[in-house]
């Protein structure tokens, strides 16, 4: 196990929009950063969004998030901080500022920006990780195509599950909606269409218990709030049970919503001092793309006006 220590002004975790905006300020702002990466790719959740993007205010409308994580990745390419891919960070001390990565490397600096994001949700049922890619699909834009003429179920009752069962009614033989409660939390514009939408069934008050299936997925186990038990033959399944925030590395080092989101104040500061929080994961209320650029920016402005104090 090497163990290295550098000092940067800045480390920063995350090199999804909130990470790589707070790196660009740096920058601007010539403070030396580090960005840390766990994925082989920058972009975190854009390279989740299949549809188009138009609500980015000043960039011109994209085909999806891989085109717009694209057009970052080349407006950085000049810029001046360190950029590490494959770089999962696996422990984290909050209050003498260190990392650790998986391979045993530990890199100091004199801030932390905490930029980690969410992670889909997950039932874990017996069934969702074998049946990944044989059955559970990964999004209705898409995957749509494989849908056509198919069954498919979706479980979740927000504004995703509700798009995608709209988005696959169009293409699927029969949709079935299943929802653990007796309302949905979608929009209702999402909800008038679905009542619409003859190929569309909707079963609340359900909970998926298994997955079912040879090779691929082949049918589901439900149960329902009486406790009665049934299958639902389908030849797909796609989640949207909504996200996590990623704060396991550092949730007892710092405060907390108690459904994990790290607690920041207005200049994106953590409780710990010198260490922010920047996008998602500090932001269950809006999390989007502006509000990612806006905090990593907020971030960067507030460690140089630290220094400068
Ligand atoms: C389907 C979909 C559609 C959307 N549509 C829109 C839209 O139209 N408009 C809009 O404004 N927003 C939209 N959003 C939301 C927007 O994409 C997010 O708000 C934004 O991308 C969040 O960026 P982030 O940097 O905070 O987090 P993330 O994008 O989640 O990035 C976090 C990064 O941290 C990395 N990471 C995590 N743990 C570690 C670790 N231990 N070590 C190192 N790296 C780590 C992850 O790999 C990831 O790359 C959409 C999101 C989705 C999923």
């Amino acid at each position: 196990m090497s163990s290295q220590s550098s000092l940067y002004d800045v480390v920063i975790i995350g090199g999804g929009v909130a990470g790589l905006s707070a790196a660009l300020w740096c920058d601007e702002l010539g403070l030396s950063a580090l960005v840390l990466e766990s994925a082989g790719e920058i972009g975190g959740q854009l390279l989740w969004i299949h549809n188009r993007i138009e609500n980015h205010l000043g960039a011109e409308p994209v085909a999806n998030g891989r085109e717009l994580r694209d057009r970052i990745a080349e407006q950085i390419k000049t810029r001046n901080f360190q950029l590490r891919l494959n770089a999962k960070v696996v422990s984290v001390n909050l209050n003498e500022k260190k990392v650790q990565l998986e391979n045993g490397e530990e890199i100091s600096s004199r801030f932390l920006i905490l930029a980690t994001g969410v992670s889909r949700r997950r039932l874990n049922i017996p069934g969702e990780t074998e049946f990944k890619g044989r059955g559970i699909i990964e999004s209705g834009k898409r995957d749509g195509y494989l849908v056509t003429g198919k069954t498919v179920c979706i479980i979740g009752g927000g504004d995703a599950a509700c798009e995608n069962a709209l988005i696959l009614g169009e293409v699927a033989a029969q949709v079935y909606l299943i929802h653990r409660r007796a309302e949905f939390r979608a929009r209702r514009e999402f909800l008038d269409k679905i009542k619409q939408q003859p190929n569309v069934t909707v079963l609340t008050e359900t909970n998926p218990l298994q997955i079912l299936g040879k090779k691929a997925v082949e049918a589901i186990e439900l149960e329902r709030k009486d406790g009665s038990v049934f299958q639902i033959a389908t030849d797909f399944i796609l989640f949207r049970i909504g996200v996590a925030p990623n704060t396991e590395l550092f949730r007892n080092q710092l405060e907390t919503s108690p459904d994990g989101y790290v607690t920041v104040n207005y200049l994106s500061e953590t409780s710990v001092p010198n260490v922010f929080a920047t996008g998602d994961l500090a932001n269950p209320t809006s999390p989007t793309i502006s509000t990612a650029t806006g905090t990593g920016a907020t971030a960067a402005k507030t460690i140089l006006a630290r220094l400068a104090a």
